[in-house]
């Protein structure tokens, strides 16, 4: 059985996470954290997710490495906010815990701090601004198309989310410019990103290769939050059968599309 702890539990991807999680026959939702002052606080997980009751109660990220000690979970999903991520994931390494993150919004530097600290610690990681597989296809496809293209195409992204999101631009976007760049041997802030914050869109993504002449469009929508879930399935099983100690994965390598 696989023993799994969810940061961010109270959210909206946390409550979706908890719920699959649950559903799993081989997962075991055996920690659930959140922030102190969250109005669900004490409350059963299972519950704040929808779902049926689950015996374990959301408790306080200020508790997190208690928690660790106490509950062993194998994985830690964490889906919370950048600053608060890099707190979290420190703790994991410190109780050598595997850890799934899709938080978006890293800067360089805490960018930085996590490989040292996943280096140091040999915990295993899959980290993936996007765990959707429709999305990872549209990386794929983008490295592709610029490959063929060249720099004689000018490529630009657009991306849509809804007006709660935090980051901007989204890690899905800066991820598909660094993808892009790199098989351009270009700099990724060279490719212009335009976002919409626009009611409750969950997430659209369009890369644009233009000439003067004809333009050709890649775009991915995502119609659903579970598509992200479903994806942190797959990338919990991955890390602990195939993760490598101290290395940072993403679902490209869970999803063998590189
Ligand atoms: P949300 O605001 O609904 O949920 C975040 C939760 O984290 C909140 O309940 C908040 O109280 C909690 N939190 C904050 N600090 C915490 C801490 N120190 N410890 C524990 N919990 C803490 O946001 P969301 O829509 O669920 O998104 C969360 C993150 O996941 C964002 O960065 C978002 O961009 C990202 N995201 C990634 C993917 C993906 O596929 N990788 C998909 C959707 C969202």
């Amino acid at each position: 059985m696989i023993r799994v702890a969810v940061c961010g539990a109270a959210g909206r991807m946390g409550r979706l996470i908890v719920r699959q999680v649950a559903s799993q026959k081989d997962m075991k939702l055996v920690a659930a954290v959140d922030v102190p002052e969250h109005p669900m606080m004490g409350k059963d997980a299972g519950l704040i997710a929808g779902a049926q009751k689950l015996g374990v109660n959301l408790v306080e990220s200020t508790k997190l490495s208690e928690v660790l000690k106490k509950a062993k979970p194998h994985v830690l999903v964490d889906f919370t906010v950048a600053e608060a991520s890099v707190q979290n994931i420190k703790a994991a390494s410190r109780a050598k815990v595997a850890v799934v993150v899709g938080t978006t919004g890293f800067t360089e530097q805490q960018r930085k701090e996590l490989e040292r600290t996943i280096k140091r610690s040999g915990i295993r990681a899959v980290i993936s601004p996007n765990f959707s597989v429709g999305v990872n296809v549209f990386f794929k496809l983008a490295r592709e198309a610029a490959a063929i293209l060249g720099r004689d195409y000018e490529p630009s992204i657009t991306e849509v989310h809804h007006v709660y999101k935090k980051d901007v631009p989204s890690g899905t976007a800066l991820k598909a410019a660094e993808e892009v760049a790199k098989e351009l041997g270009i700099d990724p802030e060279e490719i212009k990103i335009k976002s919409i914050r626009e009611g409750e869109v969950v997430g659209d993504h369009t890369l644009v290769f233009s000439d003067p002449f004809e333009a050709l469009e890649i775009t991915h929508r995502a119609k659903s939050r579970e598509v992200f879930a479903a994806g942190v399935m797959r990338a919990i099983r991955y890390v602990l059968k195939k993760g490598k100690p101290g290395i940072i994965r993403d679902m490209q390598d869970v999803l063998g599309l590189r």
